[in-house]
């Protein structure tokens, strides 16, 4: 089945869902997101890169990373745009791309420092509402189901064992990275943490997403699992 024979019923003529994929770093969730968003000509949106562009803006401005107000004044003169691509989302702030100076453990560990402030994720959900409104999206990122988009047409909170969302990561390095495997989880279980115990919006499945283990799977096959779980929800709200 192509993404044009998918009907929603209950959407409204002409509108496509919104579907909201969350989870831990490491669990897949953009590999998936990007699978999804090619079955079923989706856009997709990846939020983690915005939370990345913004630090990486803080950090070159030599920001203390704990000072919120700064930070606040910060946003007030940054324009983030995110684009959709073939292999990944490209990422803009004020113009410039910056894809490929997001992925760095520098650039990563400050957006999960800089993503725990209220203010800073009011701007972001607003930005991530707006790109969403139209419907027609794969949203990915830590609370795109419980605050982003509530009322998505499908949720699914991904997720597997720490070691193997590290090992996945380590593997992601290419041949011969600089820092052991264990260094890799050690970081990924204080990113959690920080994630899943913040005050504001912490990483939860929202109670009606569908829960996808993908610690025995090949990211492969947790793509397929999410694509029956995105068509059998698509066809029950066709029916309704
Ligand atoms: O998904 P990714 O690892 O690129 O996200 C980078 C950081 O941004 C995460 O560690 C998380 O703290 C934060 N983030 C968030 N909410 C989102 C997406 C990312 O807090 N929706």
């Amino acid at each position: 089945m192509t993404a044009q024979e998918y009907s929603v019923g209950s959407l409204p003529a002409g509108r496509k869902p919104i579907v909201a994929i969350d989870g831990p770093a490491g669990a897949g969730k953009s590999t998936i997101a990007r699978h999804l968003a090619l079955r079923f000509g989706l856009l997709n949106l990846e939020t983690g890169a915005m939370y990345r562009a913004f630090a990486l803006k803080a950090l070159r401005m030599h920001l203390a990373l704990d000072e919120v107000a700064a930070l606040d004044e910060l946003t007030e003169q940054t324009v983030i745009r995110l684009e959709a691509g073939d292999a990944e989302n490209r990422v803009l702030i004020d113009g410039e791309d910056v894809t490929g100076l997001i992925r760095n453990p520098a650039v990563t560990d400050a957006a999960s420092r800089v993503s725990v402030f209220p203010s800073i994720r009011a701007w972001m959900v607003r930005l991530q509402q707006q790109m969403g409104a139209a419907g027609g999206v794969v949203m990915e990122g830590r609370d795109i189901g419980t605050v982003v988009f509530p009322q998505a047409e499908v949720k699914i909170f991904l997720d597997a064992a720490p070691e193997v969302r590290g090992m996945r990561r380590f593997d992601q390095m290419g041949p011969s990275p600089s820092v052991q495997p264990d260094e890799v989880i050690r970081d990924l279980r204080a990113r959690d943490e920080r994630d899943r115990n913040r005050a504001d919006s912490p990483l939860k499945p929202a109670p009606d997403a569908v829960f996808l283990d993908s610690t025995h799977m090949t990211l492969g096959e947790a793509a397929q699992a999410a694509e029956a779980i995105v068509a059998s929800r698509l066809e029950t709200l066709a029916a309704q």
